[in-house]
């Protein structure tokens, strides 16, 4: 284990992020880097647990302590080792997963749980840096060959397990850039795209091959794929909305965050997206319905555009602050959460559902909303 006293010495400590009111003025990362030291500082909480729970959290089933001691330890090419035996991108989970493992973490049942996820995008920094991220292409290959679709990540999982295996690998994205939601879906400032063109970067020398401008069943026959490929792997992404179908939702002014998000990420990539097909929360005043992820990614790219005013709606009612007793330990929380794109501004309310739209000259100018009453428990 990290150090046998660790947890006992040393509290949780995270760097606080970029100021809001710096960070908004950008759409770079909210985070401050950790520094390497308070990193080791942070891997010595691990308390090595006989049952380590993280495992439980990570859907991926890292061998969270393993890295974790070797972090204290100073052996960090040992620990990107063994962090990438289970995973095949931890610059990506690194900075965007929700770190189930944390909430699981055997330290969370009565004081903070180890920093995993910064512990994890820090060893990812530092093996790009030392160098040891370079192209690793299979030493024989099958003669079998597969198409991917979508270049997601789950499309890019997949391709890089297939071609470490020896297949030649063909991935094929819609868009005129791989990567799918997290080049056009995730907002820079919490995914920043160099990280993105940086690892599609090491798999094409690695020998995966990326066709963009192609939607299978579209303008690429999937016939043409079976006929090409041994096998034909389907990973396109979530993109099919889910659409609120009330009165005035064809007013002009009403947009899905599917449609929004990506736009600004073109933008941000240097991909020219004329005004008239931009959306933008410039002076606007922006209501986003649904307190998830996908809400907070829309709240904090209108605050960046300059919107006058952002409020965020959420159906269900306010989470408590902490665990209820049907929600023990090592379930997932469901606890109120604040991310950082709330903590830049704007507002939010629960309990509120929308009844209808209404406009002028076919623009939206009111939303009809009312309140909720929650009986009966969650
Ligand atoms: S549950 Fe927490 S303390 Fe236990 S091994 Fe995992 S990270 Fe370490």
């Amino acid at each position: 284990m990290g150090k046998i006293t660790g947890f006992k010495e040393y509290p949780r400590d995270i760097p606080p992020d970029r100021p809001a009111g710096e960070r908004i003025k950008d759409y770079q990362d909210v985070h401050n880097r950790f520094p390497e030291e308070r990193l080791q500082t942070q891997a010595a909480r691990c308390m090595d647990c006989g049952v380590p729970f993280c495992h439980k959290g990570c859907p991926l089933g890292n061998v969270i302590p393993d890295w974790n001691d070797l972090i204290y330890r100073n052996r960090w090419r040992d620990a990107l080792d063994r962090l990438l035996s289970t995973n095949n991108f931890p610059e990506f989970t690194g900075r965007v997963c929700p770190a189930p493992c944390e909430e699981a973490c055997v330290l969370n049942i009565n004081d903070n749980p180890v920093t995993i996820e910064r512990i994890e995008q820090g060893i990812a920094e530092h093996a790009y840096e030392a160098g040891w991220m370079v192209p690793s292409p299979p030493k024989k290959r099958t003669g079998k060959s597969v198409a991917v679709i979508g270049s997601g990540p789950s499309g890019l999982a997949c391709a890089d397990q297939l071609n470490r295996a020896g297949h030649l690998v063909t991935v094929y994205e819609r868009n005129d850039r791989p990567g799918g939601i997290l080049t056009y879906g995730i907002p820079d400032f919490k995914l920043e795209k160099t990280v993105v063109r940086r690892r599609l970067k090491l798999m094409e020398a690695e020998g995966v091959s990326f066709v963009v401008n192609a939607h299978v069943g579209v303008n690429v026959p999937a016939a043409e794929l079976r006929r090409k490929f041994d096998a034909v792997v389907l990973a396109g992404g979530a993109t099919r909305s889910r659409d609120l179908n009330i009165p005035g939702r064809e007013l002009d002014g009403v947009h899905l965050a599917m449609d929004y998000l990506p736009l600004q990420n073109r933008r941000n990539q240097g991909v020219a997206v004329p005004d008239d097909k931009f959306i933008t929360a410039k002076g606007k005043r922006v209501v986003i319905l649904g307190g998830g992820d996908t809400g907070s990614d829309c709240h904090g790219t209108a605050l960046r555009q300059g919107a006058g005013s952002v409020t965020s709606f959420e159906l269900l009612p306010k989470p408590p602050g902490a665990r209820a007793g049907s929600n023990p330990w090592p379930e997932w929380p469901r606890v109120f959460r604040t991310s950082s794109s709330h903590e830049e501004g704007g507002s939010r309310d629960w309990s509120v559902q929308t009844k209808r739209f209404s406009g002028e000259g076919g623009k939206v100018k009111k939303i009809h909303l009312v309140r909720l009453e929650w009986t009966g428990g969650m």
